[in-house]
């Protein structure tokens, strides 16, 4: 709803602890008392939205009636051009249960090589959809893109999931062999809750 603001206690709505990482220092000079999802114990929920910001709304939502409090959630992926998009809402599902990135980014260049595209260099871009929903039921969406380049081998320690295959536009290092501050600046996720604070903190 067009007013309101975001202040107080808030839930961020992920039990993934590079998202929480990320937003939580994305989120410290603004003075909230941030509590998580998995601190509270609350269980994730299905997403079976077909948009990024409906699998956030999900999330939100479900932390906010669950909590009474505001919620924060965040749900991202990484497109590749030459797989119309993929793994994109499915990202996740590519590492399988418990969650293997390793194995994620093996298969996104298996499906390059199988369709004939150079792994390497290949077009892609991170999304990150923010919903932040009250428990009185508005909600507010924001979202944050970045573009750039696969690189494989993965290269880089820093970050979670996909960062090390993954180097943002006007440069060759990957996201993994970012620090998280220079990741911080540039990132869909950055950009995504960027909009938010501007919308709701600032
Ligand atoms: P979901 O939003 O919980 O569906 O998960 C999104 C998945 O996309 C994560 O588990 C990561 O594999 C990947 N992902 C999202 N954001 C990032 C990022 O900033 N760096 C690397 N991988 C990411």
């Amino acid at each position: 709803m067009a007013g309101r603001r975001l202040a107080g206690r808030v839930v961020l709505a992920t039990h993934n602890a590079g998202k929480l990482r990320e937003m939580q220092a994305l989120l410290a000079p603004y003075g909230l008392d941030i509590v998580s999802a998995g601190d509270l114990g609350l269980s994730e929920p299905a997403e079976t939205g077909t948009m990024f910001s409906e699998n956030a709304g999900i999330k939100a939502h479900a932390a906010a009636a669950a909590t009474g409090l505001p919620a924060i959630a965040d749900d991202s992926g990484l497109c590749v051009a030459a797989l119309d998009g993929a793994p994109g809402l499915f990202t996740a599902d590519w590492c399988g249960v418990p969650r293997d990135y390793a194995a994620g980014m093996n298969r996104l260049r298996h499906e390059l090589e199988r369709r004939g595209h150079a792994p390497s260099g290949a077009a892609a871009w991170f999304v990150s959809s923010v919903v932040v929903a009250w428990p009185e039921g508005e909600d507010r969406v924001f979202e944050g893109r970045v573009h750039g380049a696969l690189a494989f081998p993965p290269r880089g320690d820093n970050g979670f999931g996909f960062d090390p295959c993954f180097a943002p536009e006007n440069g060759d290092r990957t996201f993994g062999e970012m620090a998280a501050d220079e990741k911080k600046a540039i990132s869909h996720r950055a950009r995504a809750l960027g909009a938010m604070i501007a919308a709701l903190l600032a």
